[in-house]
């Protein structure tokens, strides 16, 4: 087999069923990793992007847990390190997403957006980083969002938990970058995936029109750049929340 740029690497993708997941899932077998797929409840969903590895020729095994109940984390780490070995590669990508208004943002909404968005990507980060700093080695990219780059009356709680993401990404880059383990995140715009199905189709219109470059987004657009923060071309990049909207929100 021809040495690809992951290859011998072990990955691992959150939310890794469908959506931007499923496509990083894709994008890091057709490089040569071993994939890890986590999934929360829909194992046919996640036996399917297995299949779609195991049929480009690299293993994969589906790995259920919630990623915001740390005991559900600790297991999933500890098959994928029985099964594969120790995580090299590592997207925090499982999210979830309430569009609603202040008065129909509670404190359920708020506390269960705050548990998969940003303490799911503390679980994970946290189960696997002991492994990567003994073995010097890590790279983990962070989900994020533009919006948590910009105000969004829309969606207070899911803007919030994605701002918290930016201060983790740049706080953890800092203190793991001695151990040769970068840490990144992406900024996606609108991207086409089942996470917008609660959003009327006229709301979906005006956003692609205030598109500069006049489309919705590929789950592919945006595993590409997850490529690159994971090889060695981003190796002096860490800490950083890169944007990948076609052009709406542009960073100073
Ligand atoms: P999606 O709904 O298709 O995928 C989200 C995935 O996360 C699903 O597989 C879901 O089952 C999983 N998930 C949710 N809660 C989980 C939990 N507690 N434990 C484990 N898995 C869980 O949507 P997507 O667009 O592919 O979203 C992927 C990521 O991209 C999310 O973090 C989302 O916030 C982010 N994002 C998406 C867009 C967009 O427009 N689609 C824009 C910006 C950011």
């Amino acid at each position: 087999m021809v040495d690809q740029e992951f290859t011998g690497r072990i990955a691992l993708v959150t939310g890794g069923s469908r959506g931007i997941g499923r496509a990083c899932v894709e994008m890091l077998a057709q490089h040569g990793a071993s994939v890890a797929v986590n999934y929360r409840a829909d194992i046919d969903a996640a036996r399917d992007a297995v299949r779609a590895v195991t049929t480009a020729g690299q293993r994969a095994i589906a790995v259920q847990a919630d990623v915001a109940d740390e005991h559900q984390v600790q297991a999933m780490i500890e098959t994928v390190e029985r099964e594969f070995g120790a995580v090299d590669l590592l997207v925090n990508n499982a999210g979830v997403f309430h569009f609603l208004d202040h008065e129909a943002t509670d404190l359920e909404i708020w506390n269960q957006t705050m548990a998969c968005n940003l303490t799911g990507v503390f679980n994970v980060t946290w189960a696997v980083k002991q492994k990567m700093i003994e073995r010097r080695f890590g790279r983990i990219v962070n989900m994020s969002s533009i919006s948590a780059l910009r105000a969004r009356a829309n969606a207070i709680a899911y803007a919030t938990s994605k701002a918290g993401l930016t201060g983790f990404t740049k706080s953890v880059a800092e203190a793991l970058a001695g151990n040769n383990i970068r840490v990144n995140a992406i900024a996606p715009g609108l991207i086409d995936t089942d996470i917008l199905n609660g959003v009327k189709q006229s709301q979906l219109d005006s956003l692609v029109a205030a598109t500069p470059l006049g489309r919705i987004g590929t789950p592919e657009d945006v595993a590409d750049l997850a490529r690159f923060l994971l090889s060695d071309e981003s190796r002096f990049i860490t800490g950083q929340t890169l944007v990948v909207s076609g052009g709406r929100v542009m960073l100073p």
